[in-house]
């Protein structure tokens, strides 16, 4: 059965292999596509910024400050080239425009200063490059922007409407008063003012003004006449008009290596302010929405994930967790620090015949049970366990537990509820427990498990399981070591059974049966024995099982019948008197039609007379399909052959068989003649059966007997045939030669 186990649990494994490579590929790809849908959206939104920022920036620069440093480099200019001319008079000049500035000389010390020096070398200086040259820019608290005039007189330039400059050189505290917003020069102002405006006189311009506010020219207000040009649009001229300025120190080169820093005015209109405040409401808005796909798509795809696992973790049949969700969920919940500290048992729990179930009532009924079992253990489960339907019949639990005995009760518990789950049925279960002791590391504390498998713990609950197969009753086998120990065994035996038989690794032995009144030889078993060269010399316990449920028993069987016709036919040769030697058959062997014509044709074969082999049977094997067993024994003695019960009384009563089988030979079992029975009651039930053996024409064998009394005994009871260690053990063929008379 563990056999058989292993390899449906490979199949199942291969299945659950994939589907788990499937569910992680699919859960893989799927943060992929996020990811990468994320790092598109970051990619984009902040390109988008980074463009917008510096596109501009750079166009505040440009447009606002360039002016600005054209004009402080016309002053640099201008000191340079009359220091170099020794005029003197340069500073008056410069101190004219009304503009702070402080000259420096090539080691940073200031030669000239005029005006409140707000410049701070140590605070807001901020570097920028413009027209590739870096200027450094100074702020400090004023609210003020000057534009210098150009060679005493202020400069305008009709076609650039951002040149329109206010100044007011003789006085620069009036000065203060009056500021430029270029933009407010609108197109209706200039046309009126007309394109011969540069040669109008000063009165000329004021008439024309005084004219253009009559009109109710827009603008017009906001201007007056100063020094042959328009000077002084003030900014109450609407909001969008007003401006925000901030005072900057732009520092020049000189020729000689020092330096020019002049206080200028970054100056930034309401309608750049009004532009940058929608941009960055834009901004802010496309971050949000960024944000909120952001959100809708992880929201997503955590649900669609959710109903992913739903479908992946869910049993189609119970609608409880399955094999998946067990394997993966429960390797995480022993894996964890916190489980450590925690004894945990892994549980097999099958379904004792649920395909009879499913044979005798129907497969919905069948899949009700199975969905009444997993509720059932869902019930009985506590937080950090687990349950969950592995496959047809078979469960998988993770249960915690304080000493074995505990869970021993628990599972008890478990299964009455289960047995009676069906009021007209009484189902039966095996449960077979791997336990893992809570782990500790040198010091004694709790150690993560960490190399565990749990497909290796349940399948060694699986292996304990089955050790419980021959029963329908419900039963817990708990796992041990022992059992991966056979489990190897079993391995090696099938590994090597083929070549083992080729090779002729298997011996037959005799074991004599000699009449306990003449002490006479009157027949023999053979017995098989494994004489391996790799694992030396094995009794049939230790391998005759295995083959019974590999089904490799039946060439077993062949090769003993051929082995024993050929030595029975070689000692009829040598003229020997052969008496009956009984060969054991195997009930899986029994059950083939043509059995008997098998047997009589091997020894046809060899020539071997039928009369001296005889034919074993195992009581249990008389349960199986009673009319084909009899079929085949009525051809077995049509054949010549003998046939024998074996092990009568050791296992249920085949009383009804004897009945039925027109058997030849009764093998009473070696169990009868252990130990003491009470008040002779074993003596009685022997005297019996040899009575009825008797009655029924049958001979009768008895087993394993080793003592004289009762070889005594048995003898006044008429027992035909004694086979047990008083008289011989198996013997080698040569031995059993020497044993037969010629
Ligand atoms: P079995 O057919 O009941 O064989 C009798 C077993 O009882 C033999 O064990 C024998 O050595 C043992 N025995 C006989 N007298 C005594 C005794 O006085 N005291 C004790 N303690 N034991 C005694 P063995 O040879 O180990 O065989 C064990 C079982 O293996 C057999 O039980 C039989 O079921 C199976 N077997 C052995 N050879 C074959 C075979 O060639 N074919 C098949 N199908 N089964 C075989
Ligand atoms: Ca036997
Ligand atoms: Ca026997």
């Amino acid at each position: 059965m563990t056999i058989i186990w292993g390899l449906v649990l490979k199949g199942n494994r291969k299945v659950a292999k994939k589907i788990e490579k499937n569910y992680r590929r699919l859960k893989k790809n799927h943060s992929w596509i996020s990811f990468i849908l994320f790092a598109v959206l970051v990619w984009f939104v902040g390109g988008f910024v980074q463009f917008f920022v510096n596109n501009f920036v750079d166009y505040l620069i440009d447009s606002k400050l360039s002016s600005e440093y054209e004009t402080v480099s016309y002053m640099a200019k201008l000191y340079s080239k009359s220091l170099a001319n020794g005029d003197d008079h340069i500073y008056d000049l410069l101190d004219e425009s009304g503009r702070p500035y402080i000259i420096k000389d090539e080691q940073g010390t200031i030669v000239y200063e005029r005006g409140k020096n707000t410049c701070s070398e140590e605070s807001g200086k901020v570097l920028l490059y413009l027209f590739s040259d870096p200027i450094v820019i100074y702020t400090d608290t004023d609210q003020r922007i000057l534009y210098p005039k150009e060679n005493g007189s202020l400069k305008i330039d009709k076609n650039k409407l951002s040149d329109l400059v206010v100044a007011a050189m003789s006085n620069p505290e009036d000065y203060q008063e009056y500021f430029v917003n270029p933009e407010i020069m609108n197109n209706t102002l200039w046309n009126s003012i007309g394109t011969n405006y540069s040669e109008m006189t000063d009165e000329e311009m004021e008439d024309l003004l005084l004219q253009m506010r009559e009109d109710g020219v827009e603008g017009s207000e906001d201007i007056s006449v100063y020094n042959n040009d328009l000077v002084g649009i003030s900014f109450d001229s609407g909001f969008m008009n007003q401006f925000v300025q901030l005072p900057v120190w732009l520092s020049v080169e000189l020729e000689d290596g020092g330096s020019m820093i002049a206080k200028a005015y970054y100056r930034i209109g309401m309608k750049d302010l009004v532009i940058l405040g929608i941009l960055g409401i834009v901004i802010v808005l496309l971050i949000l929405f960024v944000l909120i796909v952001m959100l809708v798509n992880a929201i997503n795809s955590f649900s669609s994930q959710r109903k992913m696992m739903n479908v992946f973790f869910t049993d189609v049949v119970t609608r409880g967790h399955n094999w998946m969700y067990f394997q993966i969920k429960g390797e995480q919940l022993l894996r964890k620090r916190s489980s450590a500290k925690y004894n945990y048992a892994v549980l097999n729990l099958f379904f004792v015949k649920y395909s009879n179930f499913c044979v005798c009532h129907s497969i919905e009924e069948g899949e009700q049970a199975l969905c009444k079992i997993s509720n059932l253990l869902n019930r009985f489960i506590e937080k950090k366990e687990m349950a969950a339907h592995v496959s047809t019949s078979n469960y998988a639990m993770i249960l915690r537990y304080v000493n074995k005995d505990e869970l021993k009760m628990r599972i008890q518990r478990i299964l009455a509820q289960l047995e009676k789950i069906d009021s007209e049925h009484k189902f039966g279960f095996h449960v077979g427990v791997d336990l893992l002791p809570a782990n500790a590391d040198e010091n004694g504390s709790a150690a993560r498990r960490k190399n565990l498998d749990i497909e290796q713990e349940y399948n060694n609950a699986c292996a304990a399981r089955a050790t419980l197969s021959d029963s329908d009753d419900s039963g817990i086998a708990f796992f041990d070591t022992k059992l991966v120990e056979e489990q190897k065994w079993i391995d090696i035996v099938q590994e090597q059974q083929k070549k083992a038989l080729e090779n002729e690794e298997f011996l037959v032995y005799y074991q004599p049966k000699y009449d306990p009144r003449t002490n006479e030889l009157r027949g023999a078993e053979a017995l098989i024995r494994w004489d391996s060269p790799e694992y030396g010399f094995i009794t049939p316990g230790r391998f005759i099982p295995i083959f019974e449920k590999n089904g490799f028993i039946t060439e077993i069987d062949h090769y003993m019948i051929r082995h024993v016709a050929r030595d029975q036919k070689a000692w009829l040769d040598q003229g020997y008197t052969c008496v009956p030697v009984s060969v054991n058959v195997s009930r899986a062997h029994f059950i083939e039609s043509d059995l008997a014509e098998q047997i009589r044709d091997m020894l046809d074969e060899v020539g071997c007379p039928h009369d001296i082999v005889e034919i074993e049977l195992t009581e249990s094997a008389f349960f199986d399909d009673k009319k084909a067993m009899i079929n085949t024994i009525t051809k077995l003695k049509s054949y010549g052959f003998a046939v024998s019960m074996d092990d009568f009384g050791s296992g249920y009563s085949s009383l009804n068989s004897l009945k039925d089988m027109p058997l030849d030979v009764l093998k009473l079992d070696a169990e009868f003649f252990r130990g003491e029975s009470e008040d002779g009651r074993g003596e009685i039930v022997v005297t019996e059966a040899i009575k009825l053996a008797k009655s029924l024409n049958m001979r009768t064998v008895a087993e394993g007997v080793e003592v004289k009394e009762q070889v005594d005994f048995l003898a006044e009871q008429g027992c035909d045939m004694i086979q047990g260690y008083y008289f011989s053990k198996p013997v080698t063929k040569e031995e059993y030669q020497e044993k037969m008379s010629l």
